[in-house]
């Protein structure tokens, strides 16, 4: 069977057996994916944190993305969930609706894809479905992670006073993927690819994540667009959030993609994909946050405040309000 495995695509259990069981091996609970279902034993005190994502094709990434790309970004979108709640990643289930184009050696590539981003990140499949149909490849990934009992990091919680911070660059994958989309343009050579990356393989802050706890007051990762998803933090927690836009941290690949920085700040924090984690936190936390960032060379930039109201505002220099016609990306 295997012989011919080329362009054919194997049965459903061969599939099971030959391609996704293989990631399975480091999961004792996960019984070599030839149970119903598999355990996922917690440490003591412990408790589980769930989350999971759909990317559909033509919609999250296109048929001719490789395919080692569509797999790690799907795991690092879900594991970038778990960073922000500052969980430890502990397993992931994946569900995939394979499309009339698939074959053997699309799914083989997509495998190492995640076993890359298994070993990267320290995280194994435990289970799953896969079923096929006519219409375009759809993937779910359903990770849980785990916390001590009640210390998950939610989106209510930001307070009057509290400051408010960012992970690492925005905007990067945003003109990543524009760059994708557009015709060419005089980007040098490393300005272009490091933007494209941003877009294909963003960085889960799994470690910042988890060091948050007892420091956050809120948080959750940037997604949808740095104003969209801190509109979210003021909502639930009822308090205004006030960004300064000269303070959002740019890379230089972006700058020198829109020209200059001014002309670059309000696409970047209106621009999807990010997957930073964006958090509030008592100005006490100040230092201690400066430490952890120089610790582990990830940027932690305080860019604005939390006063009391209930509205995101993106400031200027003069302390003005830029109108923003679209916070952020949305499906509907
Ligand atoms: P059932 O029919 O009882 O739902 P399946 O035959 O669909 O079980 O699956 C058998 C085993 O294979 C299960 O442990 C399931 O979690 C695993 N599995 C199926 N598809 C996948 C996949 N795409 N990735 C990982 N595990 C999978
Ligand atoms: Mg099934």
């Amino acid at each position: 069977m295997t012989s011919k495995a080329t362009s054919h695509l194997l049965s459903e259990f061969a599939l099971i057996d030959e391609i996704f069981a293989p990631l399975a091996l480091n999961a004792t609970g996960a019984f070599g994916l030839k149970d119903d279902a598999a355990t996922c034993a917690l440490p003591t005190g412990h408790e589980m944190v769930v989350s999971t994502d759909a990317l559909v094709e033509g919609v999250h990434f296109l048929r001719d993305d490789l395919p080692a790309l569509i797999a790690r970004k799907a795991l690092r979108a879900n594991l970038s969930d778990l960073a922000a709640k500052g969980a430890k990643p502990e397993g992931y289930l994946l569900t995939i609706s394979i499309a009339p184009w698939i074959d053997t050696n699309w799914l083989k590539a997509f495998a190492e894809g995640l076993a890359a981003d298994q070993n990267e990140f320290g995280i194994t499949l435990i289970g799953g479905d896969t079923t096929k149909t006519p219409g375009p490849l759809t993937l779910s990934i359903t990770v849980l992670g785990s916390v001590p009992r009640g210390s998950m990091l939610r989106r209510t919680g930001a307070h009057e006073g509290d400051l408010a911070f960012v992970t690492g660059t925005i905007g990067d994958a945003g003109a990543g993927l524009e760059i994708l989309k557009s015709e060419g343009s005089d980007l040098s050579e490393a300005d272009r690819d490091f933007l494209i990356r941003r877009y294909f393989l963003p960085e889960p802050r799994l470690i910042v994540g988890g060091l948050l706890k007892g420091i956050a007051t809120s948080s959750l990762d940037v997604s949808d667009g740095l104003l969209s998803d801190f509109s979210h933090i003021a909502d639930v927690s009822s308090v205004a959030i006030k960004i300064v836009s000269a303070r959002i941290p740019l890379s230089p690949a972006l700058v020198n993609y829109r020209g200059i920085r001014s002309k670059a700040i309000l696409g970047a924090a209106t621009a999807g994909d990010d997957y930073e984690i964006a958090f509030t936190a008592p100005s006490s936390f100040r230092q201690i946050l400066q430490e952890i960032s120089g610790e582990l060379g990830v940027a932690i930039t305080e860019i604005g405040r939390v006063e009391a109201g209930c509205t995101v505002a993106l400031l200027d220099e003069s302390g003005k309000g830029i109108k923003v016609e679209s916070p952020g990306f949305t499906h509907f």
